[in-house]
């Protein structure tokens, strides 16, 4: 039986979307050596803030020559800009200080994870938010026309070019924007990132909302190279990064912790018919309806004790097999912050084996609020249209 040959190809190079590179691994080939020595460049600028060219040279290990070529046409193009001299007290010409043009061009990010809204967003290149709208969810003939809707009137805000739209959106999505499974949406096999790049003329990505957020925590949020946010919303959804580099799994559904059942003693049923799956215990309608019915506040502390160890079942195998060192989790505050977090750390905890006694994984709430899904929308595009992560 023949053996397929070894995968020497840049197998993660897609990961989300095309051209997305979060940690480099293949070997770079000469005749793509100029597109990652830009976005090098880029990168360095992006994390570092501004620099002269000679310290650029030194960060990024290019010569002198290479720099002041790749510099002069990033700032044709509008990424780069002077910003002025650095003050110098020592003799000789002081140096001119280059750095990303972050206001030069704009990204737009779209989050249509919420239950009753669609969000938008214009953001700079480093991922502040400068512009927002959002529309009432509307019916399913609808959904494609008011995602458009809702671009165009975001592009029109944002008085400088658009490099890009970003899209984070409920549901399995492959690695080239098509929705395999989106049931809220009754989408399945859809296409929506070419529809929406013919529609709006401008390059489109379009990634699971959950994927997208675990962007925003890396790159935004100080997350580690191995980490998994949890999404908490009117489903439960999760997003890895393995040494840096965004998970897919074998068909795009890595991540997909809803509907895992947790413990064998029943528990709540399902809206995909099963009893006791995580998102069952864990959605934020399913917290609050048992909330609401608790009578004091022993009783209430106890459902939120129960969601948080149910999430600590449903997290153990994966932290044991993963040795993931940090999990984020994003949803109301109110509802994950306290009990819930501090009893999915203590049944974590309980059910793995930490290498020492302060090794355990952290879990945290991220800092990213409900913006997270509209800044990993803009790595989204960052990553795709710029190698920068
Ligand atoms: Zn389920």
């Amino acid at each position: 039986m023949p053996i397929d040959a070894p995968q020497t190809s840049t197998a993660n190079a897609r990961a989300f979307a095309p051209g997305r590179t979060l940690r480099q691994g293949a070997k770079v080939l000469p005749e793509h050596a100029r597109g990652h020595n830009r976005a090098l460049v880029l990168q360095t600028l992006f994390h570092q803030g501004a620099m002269s060219r000679a310290d650029l040279s030194r960060e990024t290990g290019l010569t002198r020559v290479t720099i002041s070529d790749l510099v002069a046409e990033l700032i044709a193009d509008g990424f780069v800009a002077e910003i002025g001299v650095r003050e110098s007290s020592g003799p000789g010409k002081p140096a001119i200080l280059v750095d990303l043009d972050r206001s030069g061009h704009r990204i737009v990010g779209l989050d249509l994870s919420g239950s009753d809204t669609f969000i938008g967003a214009v953001l700079t290149l480093d991922g502040n938010i400068v512009a927002r709208r959002e529309v009432a969810l509307p019916g399913a003939d609808d959904l494609v026309a008011t995602v458009v809707e809702l671009a165009r009137a975001l592009v029109a805000d944002s008085h400088a070019p658009v490099l890009g739209i970003g899209v984070g959106t409920p549901g399995v999505v492959d690695d080239h924007g098509v929705i395999v499974t989106a049931p809220n949406f009754g989408w399945a096999g859809f296409d929506l990132e070419t529809a929406l790049r013919r529609a709006l003329d401008l390059p489109v990505l379009v990634a699971n909302d959950a994927n997208a957020a675990v962007l925003a925590e890396y790159t935004f949020g100080g997350a580690p190279d191995d980490v998994l946010l949890v999404k908490v919303g009117r489903g439960v959804g999760s997003g890895l990064l393995l040494a840096g580099q965004p998970m897919r799994g074998s068909r795009f559904a890595a991540g997909e912790i809803g509907h895992v059942t947790v413990g064998t003693d029943g528990g709540p049923r399902c809206a995909c018919g099963k009893v006791g799956c995580l998102e069952a215990w864990l959605s934020v309608p399913s917290l609050t309806s048992r909330l609401a019915e608790a009578s004091d506040p022993a009783a209430r502390e106890g459902v939120l004790r129960d969601a948080g160890e149910r999430l600590g079942i449903a997290l153990a195998p994966v932290v044991g097999t993963l040795d993931v060192s940090e999990i984020v989790l994003s949803g109301p505050t109110e509802l994950l912050g306290g009990s819930l977090a501090d009893q999915a750390v203590e049944t974590l905890r309980a059910r793995t084996l930490a290498p020492s006694h302060d090794d355990g994984v952290r879990v945290r709430m991220t800092a990213q609020g409900q913006d997270i899904v509209l800044r990993g929308a803009a790595v989204m595009v960052l990553s795709g249209q710029l190698g920068v992560s």
